[in-house]
């Protein structure tokens, strides 16, 4: 089962995608963390992300969907994968073997002031990375591991803006591109956290049970 999941900030996806990882036994992908490991370990891609990095630009997409389709490639005793967050626009879909995915999950929010609300308010743990919230967590402190809660430095006003409109206007053509190939799966992400997750597997469940896997 090869999944990937995309929604705008504040649609539960990190959260959702280790809960999804883990019940499907998928590896958990996540994009950004794949360019942050190369660009750590200094490998030769590594490298020449870097140059891009260091100077604020974004690495080019098709250095990026290249890491990725060899952390694709490797599986290990995994049965699939869960993509986080690609492809994000149409040139990552173009340059991505969308043809591998089986299902695209679209986390969907209509009323953009919860997401807006959701990640205003979003606590970020520096050790263990768990993501929270000041209702979920009013002491500041990770439930987890202890270590103090952190704002992340980009979650205000202005740059949530930016990216929910970044999101309609890049990533919704791509959402579009799948519904079309007959393999999206939208989920209303405004209901509570639970909700969304059972909303999830069940969609999941009727969509494969329906199709039937390549593999
Ligand atoms: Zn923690």
């Amino acid at each position: 089962m090869n999944l990937a999941i995309l929604g705008p900030a504040g649609s539960g996806k990190g959260e959702n995608t280790g809960k999804l990882a883990e019940r499907y036994h998928l590896k958990h992908v996540v994009v950004g963390d794949i360019v942050k490991a190369e660009i750590r370990n200094k490998t030769e891609v590594g490298k020449i992300m870097y140059e891009y990095t260091s100077v604020g630009r974004f690495v080019p997409s098709d250095i990026v969907m290249q890491v990725l389709a060899s952390q694709l490639k490797d599986l290990g005793e995994y049965d699939g994968y869960i993509i986080d967050t690609a492809p994000i626009n149409m040139e990552q879909y173009n340059k991505m073997d969308v043809d591998d995915l089986d299902a695209v999950i679209s986390l969907e929010v209509e009323d953009k002031n919860i997401l807006r609300t959701r990640t205003l308010n979003r606590l970020i743990c520096p050790s263990c990375r768990r993501v929270t919230s000041v209702f979920e967590s009013p002491d500041g402190v990770c439930s987890h591991c202890g270590a103090k809660l952190e704002h992340r430095y980009d979650d205000n006003l202005e740059t949530v803006n930016f990216r929910l409109a970044q999101y309609e206007r890049e990533t919704v053509p791509v959402l579009e591109a799948f519904e079309k190939a007959g393999k999206l799966i939208r989920i209303d992400s405004s209901l509570s956290k639970s909700e969304v997750f059972d909303q999830i597997c069940n969609k999941i469940d009727d969509f494969f049970a329906k199709k039937p896997l390549k593999n």
